[in-house]
């Protein structure tokens, strides 16, 4: 077969090369970004290593875990929260009948109207539906009223209970450039207006939309992470924190203790969490205080990224011509933008 284009590096983009090269056939990338990654993405700061936006990979994926084989460190299983002036470990608040809810939904979760209706249905205790639950789902959907699409949410509790979340050596943007380094041809500050023949559109939705002349999607969904730097963590165990009281931070994470290489030796790097456009860094110290007393004004602001477009608002978006890889074409998941790339390679090749 003859040179296939692929338009965008991201994670599908490359997948989809890979794959190719492996059949022996001549790919291109081009990316119009100086670096691979797409949405997932590092950047090294006063030696902190940030995410642009809080991510992780679930050890559990099971097509991801054929091409990702970064070394990575696991979060502790569960997560603590917040609620009247306390964190908690979420186990102690399961009942006896949450365990079997909870093993009940990683089998089968029905999908109802929305991620609400579907969370609320599943028959977990009220204070873990609304102190762990709900705020775990609004952080994993982007989704703060969980008003949108439920179909992450069997996926998930599969691969919570398949696996671990994981963090990777030097963050996670060092996944991306694991697998860049395995592409031969990569053009990078390369952005493509028009497609020609045999050419794969590996992109975000609304420019995959331009590049095909389809109806554009709505406007996905924000979050903002801030990073901060300190010398002790709050609770001092590798685990997720969620807010429980629907406060503006709905949850965090202390990176550095998951991964260490995510701090300079000797300090801690925090990941704090909203759903929403960015606010003053002065109102977010304010809610930190809320939740950790008066050890946060030790806590040394480095700096934040807002993620537009983080989501779709509905997914799978398909188009009705185009080769197109891009986890939005099943969900938004590292696991789907892999197999969204496979799947474009073999759509290629059937041509
Ligand atoms: C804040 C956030 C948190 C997330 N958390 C998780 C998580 O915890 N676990 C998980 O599994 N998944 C998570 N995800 C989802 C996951 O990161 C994405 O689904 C996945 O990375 C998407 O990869 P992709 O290749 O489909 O698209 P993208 O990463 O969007 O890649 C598209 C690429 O195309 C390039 N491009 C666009 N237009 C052009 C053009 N005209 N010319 C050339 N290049 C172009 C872009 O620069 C980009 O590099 C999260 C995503 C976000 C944003």
């Amino acid at each position: 077969m003859s040179k296939v284009t692929i338009v965008g590096a991201g994670l599908s983009g490359l997948v989809a090369a890979i794959e190719l090269q492996k059949k022996g056939v001549e790919v291109e990338v081009l990316e119009k970004s100086d670096r691979p990654g797409g949405q997932v993405k590092t950047d090294e700061f006063e030696g902190f290593k940030l995410d642009h936006g809080f991510q992780v990979y679930l050890s559990g994926y099971p097509t991801a875990s054929k091409f990702i084989k970064n070394p990575m460190r696991t979060f502790n299983r569960g997560a603590f929260v917040f609620k009247r002036n306390e964190w908690v470990n979420a186990r102690h608040l399961m009942t006896l009948s949450d365990y079997a809810v909870l093993l009940k939904a990683i089998l089968n979760c029905p999908l109802k109207e929305n991620a609400k209706e579907t969370i609320e249905a599943l028959g977990f205790s009220r204070l873990l539906t609304e102190w762990v639950i709900k705020p775990f789902f609004r952080g994993v959907l982007i989704d703060p009223n969980l008003s949108g699409p439920a179909d992450l949410i069997p996926f998930t509790l599969k691969m919570f209970a398949k696996g671990k979340a994981a963090l990777p050596e030097n963050g996670m943007g060092s996944i991306a450039l694991s697998l860049a380094s395995q592409v031969k041809n990569i053009r990078y500050q390369t952005e493509v207006s028009d497609i020609l023949p045999n050419t794969i559109i590996a992109t975000d939705p609304w420019t995959a939309a331009k590049l095909l002349k389809e109806p554009s999607p709505s406007n996905g969904r924000v979050m903002t992470t801030y990073y901060y730097s300190m010398k002790r963590v709050p609770l001092n165990e590798p685990y997720l924190m969620l807010n429980g009281e629907e406060g503006l931070i709905n949850h965090l994470a202390p990176l550095s203790l998951i991964e260490p290489s995510y701090a300079p030796k000797g300090m801690h790097l925090m990941s704090v969490n909203i759903l929403m456009e960015p606010v003053t860094e002065g109102l977010i110290r304010q809610n930190l205080l809320r939740l950790f007393g008066q050890q946060v004004e030790s806590w040394h602001y480095l700096k934040s990224f807002t993620i537009n477009n983080a989501h779709p608002v509905t997914y799978p978006i398909q188009y009705s011509k185009g080769i197109v890889a891009g986890s939005y074409t099943y969900m938004p998941s590292i696991e789907y933008a892999v197999t969204s790339g496979i799947e474009a390679a073999k759509k290629i090749m059937e041509k």
